[in-house]
């Protein structure tokens, strides 16, 4: 009998954002294999939902943790074997989550593979800020990006001149500690020192904070409060759509 792999969304952290297919499936999966980024109140659940083994893949493998390579072998073992097995990524496993990667690594050894969207951080971390990533007359466009990258670095995938220029939302995964040049790279590009700016760290997970500034002071703002990824920022006039939703940092 031929497995069959799951490539399953946790969504942003809070264990009730799951979505009600993903939970069925963690419950029947012969094996479920799990990054750290699912958020501790999610893993803590684990053990209690699911029935088959439980692989902590943001944990150490004997003397090192597990690589990417890792992971698609023991993908294969798995479903080779003949196994369900459901691979957990954080938010949406196609947004940033390297799950085209993994899906094409599978498909190209013939296994089955299906994809089972999650909400991803990058709309949920805005949300639970009050922000909205659209909204009419103060945005009709969004950007995702990563912010992995240090964007004075030469050959960086990601050009922030052009981003600085593309009026609406933007949105940085990944882009806590590069958040200091990521800035400047935009203004020197052209994009207002005043625009506004939120950071939300573990968002939606009870220790969910929220720092908001403007371009030319989020990251000092982020950096004063002791922010730490997991974190996303949104720049935008639509961080002060809502004004009754408060500007207060938490
Ligand atoms: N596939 C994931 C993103 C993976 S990249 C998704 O769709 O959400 C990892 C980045 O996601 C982090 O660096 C951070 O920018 C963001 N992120 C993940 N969980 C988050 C959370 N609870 N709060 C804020 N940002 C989060």
């Amino acid at each position: 009998m031929a497995g069959k792999v799951y490539l399953a969304g946790a969504g942003p952290g809070d264990p009730e954002l799951m979505s009600i297919k993903v939970r069925n499936l963690l419950e029947i999966a012969d094996t479920v294999m799990h990054d750290a980024l699912i958020g501790e109140e999610i893993t803590d659940t684990l053990p209690n939902i699911c029935s088959g083994e439980l692989i902590n893949c943001g944990k150490r493998k004997g003397d090192h943790s597990y690589t990417q390579e890792d992971i698609n072998d023991l993908l294969v073992e798995e479903a080779s074997s003949g196994k369900m097995v459901v691979r957990l990524k954080g938010g949406d496993p196609f947004v940033f989550g390297r799950g085209g990667e993994e899906m094409s690594f599978l498909k190209r050894r013939g296994i089955e593979v299906e994809v089972v969207s999650g909400i991803t951080s990058a709309i949920a971390a805005p949300a639970a800020a009050g922000i909205p990533l659209t909204q009419r007359k103060v945005a009709s466009q969004v950007t995702l990006v990563t912010g992995h990258e240090d964007p004075t670095k030469e050959g960086s995938d990601v050009n922030w001149g052009d981003l600085a220029k593309i009026n609406g939302t933007l949105v940085i995964l990944m882009g806590i500690t590069k958040l200091g040049p990521i800035s400047e790279e935009l203004m020197e590009n052209g994009r207002s020192p005043s625009t506004p700016a939120a950071t939300i760290e573990k968002a939606t997970l009870r220790e969910q904070r929220i720092v908001k500034g403007e371009l030319k002071d989020i990251a000092s703002r982020v950096e004063k409060a002791g922010i730490r990824p997991p974190g996303t920022t949104v720049m935008g006039e639509v961080v002060n759509a809502i004004p009754e939703f408060g500007s207060e940092e938490h």
